[in-house]
């Protein structure tokens, strides 16, 4: 496929960008020290290489009160100017654009100096905001203002002011947050004044020749959002007031509705952005969950939007574009959504990187350099680890040959992909095949290698995973107990009630797998309460009810709330699905035994309970597979252990790939 529309040029606030795509901005926590700076530099300079349009930084706070977080990043001196030119020109070296984005936190600032349109605090963050003075606003716009000078000071082609996801902006817009009665406060109009102010200072400050995006919230999914004439009104207004093109967000932060998720349907947020783009007359960007060029050419070429902003799928591919370009978008590391390295890295205060790329933000310091040695090396198992593990080895120039036992490759990922909302991890399969094709790697699948075998490689590497853990209650022999990888497999299709043992990440997931029934957009977004903004303020309604396919008790042993090991940014969403779904949950359960009449339980009280279910699916976590690496040992083989293989306890596909990547970087 060819991507006319998105790799067609366009000029905007007098920069010419090469293509339609934009790097979205993402704070990855090297944007708040110096020292860190190079490396910043090199992260982008490797996307512009790469391709990216538009580059759009992480947030910078105008003043001291905008803090996300104590001394994060901000621009507010000459000092800080001038140390980011070695950012924008690694970026302009490599023929890319570059734009700064102004971000002030609000109430969403995680520091007890934060300020916001009226005094509050976020259901987000525990700080309590004070309400900024008249004076405090109009210096506020006074100090975007200089932001945006020091910005044009340290090389960057424009900005863009940061107006969604629930920061200062949004906090002035909407009546949630402003109870003002002075000029910044009150009607819509006064509401707007904020942001419009910003917009127009800061393009009679820069003249013409500079880039002045405004990232602008088109639902903002709390409730007393804008409304959609109030949206309209504030573009028409931004755009009067000199903005260059109107990047978009959908949600704030503590909105209840996954916008970026992998469950959230690809593009569903476009027929927003492409309600807006008539109403005005410059360039409007979409955004969230477009993940491949194909889907944003169509975006493009359906008339939704005029550039399109994509942040993570950057991280997870530096030369999207190039690729794209070059005919090879087969070879796209695409990002699944997962947010597991990044947001819920960046909302840890670590720094991002990606579940599927362990080398982004990592750019200067895990390099994959040619070997002079060339090894032949065996890479046993073709889950994520053994998969990472054989295209790093050789990309940097080494033999390669995997061995697969299943007919397949994937191990646990194979299972995962079964789960709804996270299809798109078959991409990730689909990358590292692809990859290991164009390297030249031998996959032998439906083969377990002796050690005879691999005793002439120059290197063995063990991927062989994990097997489901056994549950040892009476009757765990019983023919209603099953695995999770039956399940997820499609080996038993279990009858309609259910009893999910076990409530770690599987267990939840085969949970949602369980209850979830077939749903198209609008059902999706009917599900999670969203309506149309022009009839309901914010895009916020009654959520429909959820029809669940199954019945389904979801237990664990401790006391704990179920769920809390999950994902930080997602987590929230996994547990809304399971109680919207109506799965039961238990905590604090000792299981008795499985019979004929079901599954006998002792809880926490000491009372006893029977839940008459049709199937009992095991998630009781996995145990490491070993047997290879014992015998290599045995006969003196000396291997590498990655993955589920070696540590089953915290098996999860961000560690297990980044650990094959840093071993293919020592061999
Ligand atoms: P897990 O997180 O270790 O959970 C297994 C659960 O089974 C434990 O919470 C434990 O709870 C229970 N259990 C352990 N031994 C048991 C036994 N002998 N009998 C009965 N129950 C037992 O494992 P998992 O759910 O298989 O997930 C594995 C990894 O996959 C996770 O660590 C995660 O990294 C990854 N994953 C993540 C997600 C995600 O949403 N981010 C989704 C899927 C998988 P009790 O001891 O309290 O009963
Ligand atoms: Fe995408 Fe997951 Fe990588 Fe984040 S960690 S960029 S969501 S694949």
């Amino acid at each position: 496929m060819s991507f006319p529309h998105l790799l067609d040029p366009i000029t905007v606030g007098g920069v010419t960008l090469r293509n339609r795509t934009v790097m979205g901005s993402m704070h990855t926590g090297m944007e708040d020290r110096a020292k860190h700076l190079p490396e910043l530099a090199a992260y982008f300079a490797e996307r512009a290489r790469g391709g990216a349009g538009l580059i759009v930084t992480g947030g910078y706070s105008p003043n001291v009160r905008g803090w996300l977080l104590p001394f994060a990043s901000m621009m507010t001196s000459r000092r800080h100017a001038d140390a980011h030119r070695q950012v924008t020109g690694a970026v302009h070296d490599e023929g890319g654009a570059i734009a700064l984005q102004l971000l002030h936190a609000g109430r969403y600032g995680y520091t007890p100096l934060n300020v916001s349109a009226s005094a509050s605090t976020s259901p987000i963050t525990p700080f309590k905001a004070s309400a900024l003075s008249t004076r405090g606003v109009e210096r506020t716009v006074g100090d975007f203002v200089d932001a945006a000078r020091l910005a044009r000071r340290a090389g960057y082609d424009g900005v863009e002011v940061m107006g969604s996801e629930g920061y200062l902006v949004n906090q002035f817009l909407s009546a949630r947050t402003n109870r003002r009665s002075d000029r910044w406060g009150g009607s819509a109009e006064n509401r707007m004044r904020f942001p419009v102010e910003i917009v127009r200072r800061v393009r009679e400050a820069l003249g013409d020749d500079f880039l002045v995006m405004y990232r602008m919230s088109l639902l903002d999914l709390v409730p007393d959002g804008q409304t959609w004439d109030e949206t309209v009104e504030l573009a028409r207004r931004v755009e009067a007031a000199g903005a260059s093109v109107i990047n978009t967000g959908i949600g704030w932060h503590e909105a209840r509705v996954p916008t970026i998720l992998t469950q959230v349907p690809a593009a569903a947020w476009v027929s927003t952005t492409a309600r807006l783009r008539p109403e005005v007359g410059i360039p409007v960007c979409a955004s969230n969950r477009i993940n491949t060029p194909e889907l944003a050419e169509q975006v493009l070429a359906s008339g939704g939007a005029d550039l399109v902003s994509m942040a993570r799928p950057f991280l997870a591919d530096p030369d999207f574009v190039r690729k794209a370009a070059e005919g090879r978008a087969d070879e796209i590391n695409t990002c699944i959504a997962c947010n597991q390295a990044c947001l819920d890295h960046t909302f840890a205060n670590q720094r991002a990187s990606c579940l599927v790329n362990p080398r982004a933000g990592r750019e200067t310091t895990l390099v994959l350099a040619p070997t002079r040695t060339a090894k032949q090396v065996a890479v046993v198992g073709a889950g994520p680890a053994g998969l990472a593990a054989a295209a790093a080895v050789a990309e940097r120039g080494h033999r390669v040959t995997v061995f697969e036992a299943a007919d397949r490759v994937g191990g646990q990922f194979r299972l995962a992909m079964a789960v709804p909302g996270k299809e798109e991890f078959a991409e990730t399969l689909r990358y590292y095949t692809r990859r290991l094709d164009v390297l030249g790697a031998e996959v032998r699948l439906g083969t377990r290698p002796t050690v005879t075998e691999l005793t002439p490689y120059d290197e063995v590497v063990v991927a062989t995973g994990v097997l489901p853990r056994q549950v040892t209650f009476d009757g765990a022999d019983h023919p209603s107990v099953v695995s999770y990888a039956d399940v997820l497999s499609g080996r038993v299709v279990p009858g309609r009630r259910v009893a999910v043992v076990g409530a770690g990440g599987i267990g939840v997931d085969v949970s949602v797998f369980l209850t979830h029934t077939e749903e198209d957009l609008d059902e999706w977004l009917a599900h999670w309460g969203v309506g149309d903004p022009a009839l309901h303020a914010g895009g916020v309604t009654e959520k429909k009810p959820r029809t669940p396919a199954r019945e389904v008790v979801l237990l664990q042993r401790k006391t704990t709330a179920i769920g809390k090991g999950l994902g930080k940014t997602s987590g929230w969403a996994h547990r809304t699905v399971l109680r919207d779904s109506g799965v039961e949950q238990v905590p604090g359960v000792t299981y008795d035994r499985v019979d004929d009449d079901g599954l006998h339980v002792t809880l926490a009280d000491g009372s006893t309970r029977t839940f008459a279910v049709d199937h009992v699916v095991v998630c009781a976590g996995q145990e490491s597979e070993r047997t290879l690496y014992d015998d290599l040992l045995a006969a003196g083989v000396t291997a590498h252990l990655v993955g589920g293989a070696d540590v089953a306890a915290e098996l999860d596909a961000k560690r297990a790939i980044r650990q094959a990547t840093e071993l293919a970087v020592a061999l």
